[in-house]
């Protein structure tokens, strides 16, 4: 069993509330690498690291609460969890809980998330109901069922998932060898955002950073509650991850973003899109669209001069491209892109490529 990284439970035991008492259910999530971006450090002048979420067990950073918040259900005799999710919640549920013998319930809104996602609580074996409601519908749904009936909350308003994230930031400063300057994130409910910021200020207090990075969260245009000072009724963007208008973390959000001297800002589909290409054909990492918004965001705040040559940014892209890949095969303008078809034959193919013989 030596040399394989253990999961952010086992990992971290001593800085989150586990004891000998507590299963550890884990996939081995969190560990996930800390990337650098030449290209983006060309587009900003900035020193420019990726933190991959997607590479976790279920493709998206939702499993470092997950193993947290199922292995406390468990611990405290839990047969079932619930949660609402707008994909990923669910995909990381429904794994986390068929590991542990028990089942999970999930409530996503009907039509409104990623083919991948939904293949993947299915395939886990969750108890998978399509609501007639948006995501926040969802949420009060289940919050209801699970003060009333012997279910387990899940979602990020149980302090355990948020326990869990806050591991990222531990990485981070594990590898820097200190906090960065700035940490931009993708904001839906405002969960992960608040996890980073608890992460960040628990190594300042440890001493093992020198200092709180600014906090920067991007939610979409359509889907921007946060930015704009009140709750969205019909959230719209195709970031589907974070197509939320009444984020269940606000409060939280809101405080770290002013002691951290943060910020929060909206971004158009289009410059998300743009940001998603960027991140695949030049960095080579891919991811759904809802983490491209943290390129996005880097971007723009770079554009207008906020963040300096030199300064350490390190941006979450939160979940993997292969879960919503539909993107990928348009073009800026909307239409589909076909690879060439050829036939089985060197010579052809070496012209189509534009090779020439040695
Ligand atoms: C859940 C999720 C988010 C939003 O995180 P919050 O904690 O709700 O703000 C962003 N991106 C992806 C891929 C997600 O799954």
């Amino acid at each position: 069993m030596a040399n394989q990284w253990r999961g952010v439970l086992r990992e971290y035991a001593d800085r989150l509330d586990i004891t000998e008492k507590t299963p550890i259910i884990t996939l081995g999530e969190g560990g996930t690498p800390l990337i650098r971006a030449a290209a983006l450090e060309a587009r900003t002048g900035a020193k420019v690291w990726v933190k991959f979420e997607g590479m976790n067990p279920t493709g998206s950073f939702k499993d470092r609460g997950m193993t947290m918040a199922v292995s406390k259900a468990v611990e405290h005799g839990a047969k079932a969890v619930i949660c609402a999710s707008t994909g990923n919640t669910s995909a990381s549920a429904a794994a986390y809980a068929t590991h542990a013998g028990i089942t999970a319930a999930v409530l996503v809104p009907e039509g409104k998330i990623a083919m991948g996602k939904l293949a993947q609580a299915i395939a886990h074996g969750a108890e998978l109901l399509q609501v007639q409601g948006n995501f926040d519908d969802c949420l009060d749904i289940a919050r209801d069922l699970a003060a009333n009936y012997p279910v387990h909350l899940v979602n990020s308003v149980n302090p355990d998932r948020i326990e869990g994230q806050k591991t990222a930031a531990f990485e981070v400063v594990e590898v820097l060898e200190d906090a960065p300057d700035f940490h931009i994130v993708p904001v839906g409910n405002a969960g992960n955002y608040t996890a980073y910021f608890r992460g960040y200020s628990e190594e300042l207090a440890r001493g093992e950073s020198t200092k709180l990075p600014r906090m920067f969260g991007f939610q979409a245009e359509g889907s921007a509650p946060i930015v704009l000072g009140h709750v969205v009724k019909s959230p719209e963007t195709i970031a589907s991850a974070i197509r939320i208008g009444n984020p269940a973390s606000w409060k939280l959000a809101t405080a770290a973003r002013e002691t951290s001297d943060g910020y929060f800002g909206a971004i158009s589909d289009a410059k998300i899109l743009e940001a998603h290409r960027i991140l695949s054909s030049e960095v080579g990492i891919f991811v759904e669209p809802a983490s491209a918004i943290s390129v996005a965001g880097l971007l723009e705040r770079s554009d207008a001069g906020i963040i300096p040559k030199g300064a350490t940014v390190v941006l979450t892209v939160t979940g993997h491209g292969l879960k919503d890949p539909q993107w990928a095969l348009r073009t800026p303008d909307g239409s589909d892109i076909k690879p060439t078809i050829v036939p089985a034959d060197t010579t052809e193919i070496a012209d189509v490529l534009g090779l020439r013989s040695v």
